[in-house]
């Protein structure tokens, strides 16, 4: 399947200059949205997953029906102030400032192999702090997928060293 027939390209969005990757057609399409998700299923299946972790918002999108194939429990990175019990937290940059990312502190146990997923990879920066949210509590990170890549901004750079799937380029 040509999973970029379902991404739509908006020029100018969020901001001037910026042609943001709309994966809403892709979600919308029943069979491109169950193909994209067996994509990271088969990916998974033979790294001994225990848990999915997915940022939010769109990690949870392509995230859950990860881990429910799968029959396994998903534990959600969000911003600071919306998990309600007792978190662990990292900064991250942004193209200006900081922002704040957090995971309770026992939505994984030490030693459990995690498979974190996400939309889409632009500069890395979600992944690299989810990455180190996940290892602060112990978490083995056994693979990275994503539907989307932005070569051009060399993400993968800051993910060195771990297992990356991304269905499509651009
Ligand atoms: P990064 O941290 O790698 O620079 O940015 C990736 C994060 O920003 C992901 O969580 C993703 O959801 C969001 N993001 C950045 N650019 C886009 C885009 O063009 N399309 C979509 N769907 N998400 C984007």
């Amino acid at each position: 399947m040509n999973y970029k027939d379902y991404i739509a390209l908006v020029p100018d969005w969020p901001k001037e200059g910026i042609q943001f990757k709309d994966i809403t057609p892709l979600m919308d399409h029943g069979p491109a949205f169950k193909s994209a998700v067996d994509d990271i299923v088969a990916y998974a299946k033979d790294k001994d997953i225990d848990v999915i972790v997915g940022p939010e918002a769109r990690g949870f999108i392509v995230g859950c029906p990860v881990a429910y194939a799968l029959g396994i429990g998903f534990a959600p990175v969000r911003k600071e102030g919306k998990l309600p019990r007792e978190v662990i937290r990292v900064e991250y940059g942004l193209e200006y400032g900081k922002d704040i990312l957090t995971m309770h502190k026992d939505a994984i146990k030490p030693g459990q192999r995690v498979l974190i997923v996400d939309d889409l990879l632009a500069t890395g920066g979600t992944m690299d702090a989810s990455i180190r949210l996940v290892e602060q509590l112990g978490g083995v990170v056994a693979g990275l997928a994503f539907l989307v890549e932005l070569t051009y901004l060399d993400g993968r750079s800051k993910l060195k060293g771990y297992d990356v799937l991304t269905l499509m380029e651009y």
